[in-house]
């Protein structure tokens, strides 16, 4: 069975979060997360990353929800299992090998301080490193290590554009 992973973004600062925000999806999209959950955005997020599957191919969902908590819940109910990326959690290095063996997860990001309730939901509170950094540097490492850097050669249907990978200039076909 194909490893089911949705990213589940807490928080948003307008405006001073707006660039922040879109990475975190399109992190989630490029490094293999199938979907992304974020509170307290508007559909211009959602907007940038639609024009981007319509352009480059694949299917990734970005669902603005209200209530991240009945989320969490739901997800936690239908067999999922979640990992909450936090600077106070266990090593990744010490988790890895049981994170293998889940098959759907929810990753919980933080965009500031993330409510108690998060951390006792969690199946797993993961630290890329016990150092604060940054929830798409988190996020990044936490998909590349659960994807064993597969993700990187999967077939991505669909789009208008493929790169032709080359070792210098840019080169682009039409499909
Ligand atoms: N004090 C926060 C914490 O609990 O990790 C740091 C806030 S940081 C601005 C925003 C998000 O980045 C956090 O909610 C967390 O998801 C992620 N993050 C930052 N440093 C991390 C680390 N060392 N390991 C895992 N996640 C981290």
């Amino acid at each position: 069975m194909k490893k089911e992973v949705t990213v589940l973004r807490i928080g948003h600062r307008l405006v001073r979060d707006d660039r922040v925000t879109t990475h975190a999806a399109l992190v989630s999209r490029a490094f293999g997360a199938s979907r992304i959950y974020m509170t307290g955005i508007d559909q211009s997020v959602k907007d940038t990353v639609n024009a981007i599957d319509k352009r480059w191919g694949g299917h990734f969902e970005v669902e603005i929800i209200q209530d991240w908590k009945s989320v969490a819940r739901a997800w936690k109910k239908s067999g999922g299992k979640i990992a909450h990326l936090t600077m106070y959690g266990i090593n990744i290095d010490d988790t890895v090998e049981k994170l293998y063996k889940e098959q759907k997860l929810l990753v919980i990001i933080g965009a500031e301080k993330v409510p108690r309730e998060a951390y006792e939901l969690a199946d797993y509170n993961i630290a890329v490193g016990n150092q604060p950094h940054s929830e798409i540097a988190a996020l990044a490492i936490f998909l590349d290590r659960i994807f064993e850097g597969k993700q990187f050669k999967r077939d991505i249907a669909g789009g208008q554009l493929r790169i032709v990978p080359s070792e210098k200039g840019k080169q682009v076909e039409k499909i």
